[in-house]
């Protein structure tokens, strides 16, 4: 946060600062989020530069993990991965929900969303994927402000919805290097 408040106060208000502490995030939400009233008593949303989705590009495309940049829309492996290679779109415009994109926006993250399929199945040759949007965080969203497309992709041998239930995934290879492989095989 940027404002002239103290951590965990605002205005003589306590509140959890959690906005600037760290922590290991886990399975679980929490809808009593006090700190959120200070944006709501600003009347703004959060600062921008706090958004990760908006800072990946400013970055170098090895330090955001990036594989692809478009017009629009980039792409990038999710720091968080549910498999290997998997990747997310998001436009760089800081906009929550899929209604609220361009169609221009709208058009790149499917080309995009094409292309990266293409590519994973090329370097990966995985078996399906399963594809889609939580809008809001009530249906799931990581980071709710910034509108991301999933692409992750499945092996018939692969855990299932296991890691899910279980809250642990193998992953055996290293972000770095999947990165590489999949920005050295993509279509320019
Ligand atoms: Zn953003």
């Amino acid at each position: 946060m940027t404002d002239s408040y103290g951590p965990g106060e605002f205005e003589g208000v306590p509140t959890d600062g959690a906005a600037d502490l760290a922590g290991v995030p886990d399975a679980f939400q929490r809808l009593w989020t006090p700190h959120r009233l200070v944006y709501i008593q600003h009347g703004q949303q959060p600062d921008e530069h706090a958004c990760p989705f908006c800072r990946a590009p400013e970055l170098s495309d090895e330090q955001s993990l990036i594989v692809a940049r478009g017009e629009h829309a980039y792409v990038l492996l999710n720091l968080y991965p549910y498999n290997s290679g998997h990747l997310l779109v998001c436009p760089y415009r800081h906009v929550a929900t899929y209604d609220e994109a361009t169609p221009e926006e709208v058009a790149e993250i499917g080309e995009l969303t094409q292309v990266a399929m293409r590519t994973v199945k090329q370097v990966s040759r995985c078996d399906g994927f399963n594809i889609g949007m939580n809008q809001g965080r009530i249906a799931g969203a990581g980071i709710a402000e910034h509108l991301h497309q999933h692409i992750v992709p499945r092996w018939a041998l692969d855990a299932n919805f296991f890691p899910i239930i279980a809250g642990t995934k193998a992953l055996p290879r290293l972000l770095g290097e999947v990165r590489e492989e999949i920005a050295e095989a993509w279509p320019r």
